[in-house]
């Protein structure tokens, strides 16, 4: 079968063949119909050797999955093939005190967690080695296309936001930094769930249009003139619960400079910007977090979401070849939405 892999340190991504993996008692073989391309992935093919912390190379990327199942390991009992499905991406031990809880994705297990993509083969091939039926969600109405991005691009915003919501009541400032592929389904999120009002940070109009159209009240360029319109958009009071997307040293230290009293600052993406913590160096009660991925309880309810059409993800879509230039496209900052790799070409919207 195909597959897109990263195979040599500081090379980029390549079309393979590849063996089908065989389906051992307990697994299930899911045909991919699609696979979402996340900056996470530029980040594993970015960092440098003596830093890699990933799977071993060749790795078949891919951590955001949706397909079909084309065969059943012995003893799987709750699907049956042909099932269309969603995969939750963070595979724990199933067994700790916090996958027990469906919290894989803060496992405790001192291997830590093996998701597809990330440390086991992923998704961006025809075919996906399923460890467990638990790491399934049926797909139901959903367009495996448009639904798949709802597994990480969806699901960790969605973790992000729940905590916040409490403190998002009316008259209260949320701030969406990067209106890309997790951003944007952020924004739709805090809209359907709370009557904030959404300030979007990004860097080009593209970006910044994109923001308003999706449903940003608000939408305010990262440059250095950036924490005075917040502040300015929130009538001097700062901003109740800041998402950022970006997590560069610039981004994080915008939220530290915009954040309200008793304000909350989650860190979502991976830009190891560090934020100064202490007494003083925030407004009081102010709370900063750093999240990963979300809980399977928090996937059901984002899919539900999206059942229910209060979210709807932007798609580009790409044929398996057509990866690598999906993931320069991520780059530039040229995406509108999520790249999706569409493998089953009847499928798919391809362009
Ligand atoms: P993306 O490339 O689709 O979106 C990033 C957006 O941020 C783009 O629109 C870009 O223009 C914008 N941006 C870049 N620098 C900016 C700046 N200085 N100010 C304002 N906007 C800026 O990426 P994505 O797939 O949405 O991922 C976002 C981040 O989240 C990445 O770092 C990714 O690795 C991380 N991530 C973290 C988790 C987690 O569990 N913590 C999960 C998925 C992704
Ligand atoms: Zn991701
Ligand atoms: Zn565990």
């Amino acid at each position: 079968m195909k597959a897109l892999q990263y195979r040599r340190f500081g090379d980029g991504p390549e079309v393979v063949d590849v063996a089908v993996p065989a389906v051992g008692p307990g697994q299930l073989l899911l045909r991919v119909i699609a696979a979402g391309c996340c900056h996470s992935d530029l980040h594993i093919m970015a960092a440098p050797e003596h830093e890699y912390r990933y799977g071993s190379l060749p790795l078949t990327l891919g951590h955001e999955a949706a397909g079909v199942i084309a065969a059943l390991g012995e003893g799987v009992s709750g699907f049956s093939v042909g099932d269309a499905v969603v995969v939750y991406g963070p595979w724990g031990c199933g067994v700790c005190r916090n996958c027990l809880q469906g919290k894989e994705n803060y496992c405790t297990h001192p291997d830590g967690i093996r998701p597809p993509g990330i440390v086991v083969a992923g998704a961006m091939a025809e075919y996906l080695l399923i460890d467990h039926e638990r790491h399934l969600m049926p797909l139901g109405d959903l367009h495996p296309v448009q639904a798949v991005a709802l597994t990480d691009a969806g699901l960790t915003s969605y973790h992000a936001i729940k905590q916040s919501i409490p403190k998002l009541g009316a008259g209260s400032h949320a701030l969406v930094i990067g209106a890309g592929g997790l951003g944007h389904v952020a924004i739709q999120i805090l809209r359907a769930m709370s009557p904030t009002t959404v300030i979007a940070v990004d860097l080009s109009d593209d970006k910044l249009r994109f923001a308003g159209e999706i449903g940003a009240h608000h939408a305010v360029r990262g440059d250095v003139r950036a924490a005075t319109a917040i502040r300015s958009l929130t009538n001097r009071l700062g901003v109740d619960a800041i998402f950022d997307f970006v997590g560069s040293q610039q981004t994080v230290e915008l939220a530290g400079s915009v954040v309200a009293t008793e304000g909350d600052i989650t860190i979502v993406g991976v830009g190891k910007g560090r934020l100064l913590v202490g007494y003083r160096s925030l407004p009081f009660d102010a709370c900063v977090r750093a999240t990963f991925w979300g809980s399977r309880p928090d996937l059901a309810e984002v899919v539900e979401l999206a059942r229910a059409g209060h979210i709807r993800i932007e798609v580009e879509t790409y044929s398996l070849n057509q990866a690598p230039l999906a993931y320069q496209r991520l780059e530039a900052g040229a995406v509108r939405g999520r790249a999706v790799i569409v493998l089953d070409t009847d499928s798919g919207n391809r362009p």
